[in-house]
C-alpha cells in the first residue's frame, strides 16, 4: 500500500495495475467489484446530470408559463377597458338616438311623439288618481305672411324665438313641445282650466312683447291659444281636439287672444 493521503478509488486503481497483485484470490473478485463501482458511479452521474437538465428544463416553463399568464392578464384587462369604452359610447349614443326621437331638431323642444308619451302618462294619472290637467295649443298668428315677406330662414328663427319665450315661461312642471308647423302643445298637469288659462295668458303676453331683429328690421309675431281641461271619461285626443276647437274660435274672434273650451256633458 502506498501513503494514506490517497482516495480510495487511487488506492485501489494502484493495487490491480499492479501484475504483482494477481496472483492474490482476492484479486478478480476485487477488479469485478471496482468494474461494477464504476458503472455505478457513471449511471449515477447520468442520472443527476439528466435531473439537472429536467429541473431547470421545468424552472423554466414555470417561468415562461407565469410570462404568458401575465401577458394574457394585460391583454385581458386592456380588452375589458376597450369593452367598457364602448359600452358607454352605446350607452351615450342611445341616449343621443333616443333624444333626437323625441325631440324637435330645430326649436329643441319636444316633439308630438313626446308630448303624446306624455298626454298618455298624464291621462293615465288623472284616471287613476282623479287628479286635473290641462292642453293649451298654441299657434303662430299668420305666419305664412312672416315667411312671405321675410324669407323661409327668418321664419325659422322666430319659430326657435318662440320656443325660447315658451320654455322660459311655462311653470317647472309643464311641458311645452312642438304639435308641427307653427303650433305648440303645451301640458299642464295637475292644472284645471282656469288656472292654465292664467298661466297661458302670461305667455301670451311675453310672446306678443318678443322682437326679433334682421339687421335693421324688427319682427314682432302673436299667437292664439286654446285652453281645454281633461274631462274624466274621455280620452287625451278629445281633450285635444277641445283645445283645437278653442283655438279656431280665438282665430275667428280677432287673433292674439286666448280662449277656453267648453266642457263637453
Ligand atoms: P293663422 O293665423 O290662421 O294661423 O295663419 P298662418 O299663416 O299662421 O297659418 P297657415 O296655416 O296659413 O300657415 C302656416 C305657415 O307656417 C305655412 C308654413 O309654410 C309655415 N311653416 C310651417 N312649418 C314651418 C317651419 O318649420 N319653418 C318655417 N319657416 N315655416 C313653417
Ligand atoms: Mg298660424
Ligand atoms: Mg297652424
Amino acid at each position: 500500500m502506498t501513503g494514506t493521503n490517497k482516495s480510495l478509488e487511487e488506492q485501489l486503481e494502484e493495487l490491480l495495475g499492479d501484475d504483482a497483485n494477481r496472483s492474490n484470490p482476492l484479486y478478480a473478485p476485487l477488479e469485478n467489484l471496482w468494474a461494477t463501482h464504476r458503472d455505478l458511479a457513471r449511471r449515477i452521474d447520468r442520472i443527476s446530470r439528466i435531473s439537472d437538465a429536467y429541473q431547470s428544463l421545468t424552472k423554466e416553463k414555470e417561468q415562461s408559463l407565469t410570462e404568458r399568464i401575465n401577458k394574457q392578464l394585460r391583454q385581458l384587462s386592456k380588452v375589458a377597458r376597450i369593452s367598457d369604452h364602448y359600452q358607454k359610447m352605446m350607452h351615450d349614443l342611445n341616449l343621443a338616438l333616443r333624444e333626437a326621437s323625441n325631440h324637435d331638431p330645430l326649436t329643441g323642444l319636444g316633439n308630438r311623439r313626446l308630448l303624446l308619451e306624455r298626454l298618455k302618462e298624464e291621462t293615465e294619472r288623472a284616471r287613476r288618481y282623479s287628479r286635473p290637467f290641462s292642453i293649451a295649443m298654441l299657434d303662430i298668428d299668420r305666419f305664412k305672411s312672416i315667411n312671405d315677406e321675410h324669407g323661409h330662414e327668418l321664419g325659422d328663427q322666430v319659430l326657435v324665438e318662440v320656443s325660447r319665450v315658451l320654455d322660459a315661461e311655462v311653470r317647472e312642471q309643464d311641458l311645452c313641445g312642438r304639435w308641427g308647423g307653427e303650433e305648440f302643445l303645451v301640458l299642464l298637469p295637475e292644472t284645471g282650466l282656469e288656472k292654465a288659462a292664467q298661466v297661458m295668458e302670461r305667455i301670451r303676453s311675453a310672446i306678443a312683447g318678443l322682437v326679433v331683429r334682421i339687421g335693421e328690421d324688427t319682427i314682432s309675431a302673436t299667437t292664439s291659444i286654446g285652453v281645454a281641461e281633461y274631462q274624466p271619461g274621455f280620452s287625451y285626443s278629445d281633450t285635444i281636439n277641445q283645445a283645437d276647437v278653442a283655438l279656431l274660435l280665438a282665430k275667428r274672434s280677432g287673433r292674439d287672444r286666448i280662449e277656453l273650451a267648453v266642457a263637453a256633458s
